[in-house]
Parts: C-alpha cells; sequence; structure tokens
C-alpha cells in the first residue's frame, strides 16, 4: 500500500489510470462497477448515475459488499483523480481486486468532458458544507434542509425558553425566524438566556438576539417584533409564520396565542418551565387538543409563582427550549412524531421524563365540536385575557 510519504505520483505509475469517457464506456456498455470515494457532502453537491458511494474511510470495508467477486471491474472515482488512484492501489495491492481502475482527473475531468453529472438544486456550496449533518441523514437529506429553509417560525419571547430555541433553530437553518419581546436583557438573565451575553445587559432582546443568531448564521432573516402580543397585533403577526413556539411568561399571552392560533390552524410549540420541572407539548388545531383543551382556566396564582418568585435551574431553559427546537424541526421537516395529543413533563431533580396522553375535549369553547363559527368580521376580536387569567403569572 502506498505510504503517506509516498507521492501520488508514484501511486499512480502502479495502478490504472482510464480517462472518463473511456470509463463511462466501461460503466454502461460492460456493467463495471464504479465507486465514488468522495465524502457525503460532495456527492451531494453533483454525483454520477449508477455509482456507489464509499468514502476514503470506508471504502477498504464497503468494497467486499460492493463487490464480492474480486475479478470483477471496478472503476473508482473521486473529485480529482488523486484519493481514487489511492484507493485503486489499496484494492489492488492489499485486498487483491485483479481488475481496478482510477478515473483520471476525477469528476471534474468528466465534468469538463460534457459528460452528464447529477447536480443537487437548492443548496449552494456553502450550505452544502454548513447542512452536511442534517444532509447525511436519510430522514432529512437535501429535501428536508431545504424545507427547513424555507420555514418561518415565530418566537413568542425571546427569553429563557425562546433564547435556546431560537440559538438552535437558526443553527439548524431555519430560514425565518420572528421573535417577539418587548423586554431588555437584564443580568438576571443570562444564567439560562444564552442567546444574550455580559456586553448586551439593558439592549432589547430581539436586538441582541438577532445579533447571535445572524453571526452564527448568516442564512437566516431575523424578524424583530419588538412588543407585547395583543389582541389587535396578534392575527397580523401569526399570519406570516408556519410554526409558532410558545415561551410566553404569563397566562393572558399564552391564551391569546392558542385562541389566535386555532382560528388561523397554525400548530403552536409551548412549553414552560419553573424551578426543576418542565413541561412541552405540541398543539396542532383540530389534530390534537389545544392549551385550552388541557388548561380551561389558569391556575390561582398560589399554584402558578413566576420564575422571578420561585426561581429556575438555567438549564431547564435549554432542555426545554431544545425539545421545542426539535419539534419545529419535524413540523418544519415532516418527519418523526410530534408531540401531539401528548403531554411530556421532565423533572430534573430526578432526570425522569413523564408521558402523558391528553385529547381533545369536546366541550373546549375554541376548538371543540360546539365552539361557535367565528365569522370574517369577528375573527380579529378576542376576550379580555387580563381579566380572564385575573392576573396570575407563569414562568419562563
Ligand atoms: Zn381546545
Amino acid at each position: 500500500m502506498a505510504t503517506v510519504a509516498e507521492s501520488i505520483e508514484q501511486v499512480k505509475g502502479r495502478i490504472e489510470e482510464i480517462d472518463p469517457a473511456r470509463a463511462r464506456q466501461e460503466i454502461e456498455r460492460d456493467g463495471a462497477l464504479l465507486v465514488d470515494v468522495r465524502e457525503p457532502y460532495e456527492w451531494d453537491e453533483a454525483h454520477l448515475a449508477g455509482a456507489k458511494l464509499a468514502p476514503m474511510a470506508t471504502v477498504r470495508d464497503r468494497i467486499a459488499e460492493l463487490a464480492p467477486d474480486h475479478s470483477r471491474r471496478v472503476i473508482l472515482l473521486c473529485r480529482v483523480g488523486n484519493r481514487s488512484a489511492r484507493a485503486a492501489d489499496t484494492l489492488g495491492a492489499e485486498l487483491g481486486y485483479e481488475n481496478v481502475a482510477s478515473i483520471a482527473g476525477g469528476i471534474e475531468a468528466w465534468r469538463d468532458a460534457g459528460l452528464p453529472v447529477i447536480e443537487a438544486e437548492g443548496l449552494t456550496p456553502e450550505q452544502r458544507m454548513r447542512y452536511s449533518r442534517h444532509t447525511l441523514l436519510p430522514e432529512v437529506g437535501v429535501e428536508g434542509q431545504l424545507k427547513l429553509l424555507d420555514a418561518k417560525v415565530l418566537l413568542i419571547g425571546a427569553g429563557g425558553l425562546g433564547a435556546p430555541s431560537a440559538f438552535y433553530l437558526a443553527a439548524a437553518g431555519i430560514g425565518t425566524l420572528g421573535l417577539v419581546d418587548d423586554d431588555v436583557v437584564d443580568e438576571s438573565n443570562l444564567q439560562r438566556q444564552v442567546i444574550h451575553n455580559t456586553e448586551r445587559v439593558g439592549m432589547p432582546k430581539t436586538e441582541s438576539a438577532r445579533m447571535s443568531i445572524e453571526a452564527l448564521n448568516p442564512d437566516v432573516e431575523v424578524v424583530e417584533h419588538r412588543g407585547r402580543l395583543g389582541p389587535d397585533n396578534i392575527l397580523d403577526i401569526i399570519s406570516g409564520y408556519d410554526i409558532l413556539v410558545d415561551g410566553a411568561d404569563n397566562f393572558p399571552t399564552r391564551y391569546l396565542l392558542n385562541d389566535a392560533a386555532v382560528r388561523l390552524r397554525k400548530p403552536v410549540v409551548s412549553a414552560s418551565i419553573l424551578a426543576f420541572d418542565g413541561q412541552i407539548s405540541t398543539f396542532v388545531p383540530y389534530e390534537g387538543p389545544c392549551y385550552r383543551c388541557l388548561y380551561p382556566v389558569p391556575p390561582p396564582p398560589e399554584l402558578a409563582p413566576s420564575c422571578g418568585a420561585a426561581g429556575v435551574l438555567g438549564v431547564m431553559a435549554g432542555v426545554m427550549g431544545l425539545l421545542q427546537a426539535n419539534e419545529v424541526i419535524k413540523l418544519a421537516a415532516g418527519i418523526g412524531e410530534p408531540l401531539i395529543g401528548r403531554l411530556l413533563l421532565y423533572d430534573s431533580l430526578g432526570t425522569r421524563f413523564t408521558e402523558l396522553k391528553v385529547k381533545r375535549d369536546p366541550d373546549c369553547p375554541i376548538c371543540g365540536d360546539a365552539a361557535p363559527e367565528i365569522p370574517e368580521s369577528e375573527l380579529g376580536k378576542f376576550p379580555d385575557y387580563e381579566a380572564f387569567c385575573a392576573g396570575t403569572p407563569v414562568g419562563a
């Protein structure tokens, strides 16, 4: 086998190199096996019809499966013909393959010769690199990544839950991230809201989050909604998004968001944290229960202290915020099994997850069978949630 010190010329002197036109003839006419030894991200970018992918690190192990017959003609391909030359040397000299060749000049020479190449569509070369660990997953692939880049996700709250959630959704390449928050970064936030930092204390949270996201991933368009969701603006704001992430820190906003989301049939990934406990569920209108099916009325204030009053373990925001991000990615890519009709509870002191089945309430005033149809003219009108909740806070 070629040693590392050995020059590529010496290796090429020992093996058979063929030009692309001849390789094509042998593959198409004579049934030669074409093995591409490049990396998966290179394959995603462009590959040849009928080729088998076996990256350099795996080709020694994979070849027995691809070509059990050692006398079979094997043609190796890489980008410019160097890796494939070394692989041909290994197969011939070490593994006993008798009839191995490398395509001189690789896929670049093949393309230059005007021969057909299957090119990936949609992702730029930079995006293929950035998202290669996603596209390697058969469940995601280039197609799934394109769906993520196309997705528009709104985070209600850029605080405890929204900070980790938005950060990872940005890394994952969610193309549009809307952030609703009217608060500024406070020192007491930094124990869990990792999208912000010490230098940004006093800065609006949406602005701080936008700066972090833009530094992480230029593919993401951040839309700042610096303010609070209210009955007068909620339909306008949420209508531009595909998926809503509820990390609100108060009950009136949670009920308002639920009622508006059901009206517009938008999925809501809802989580909350307090002290050492967290919970999460995904509400897809009419497919599973809505927030009100679970919580027809808010709990009394003594049972629902805020994080500000009761404290919260910082990592709880990360755990639950990332479970939210996971739900969003599944919904956006159309994969897996979302938490519809399931309420997942997390107890961090015991490190225990508990799952509860939750059902639609036929008497739910919003999504139940008897819920009144809302005429177009009434669509933007909502009850007085402040009065409804009587000021009971919850916590993120
Ligand atoms: Zn409901």
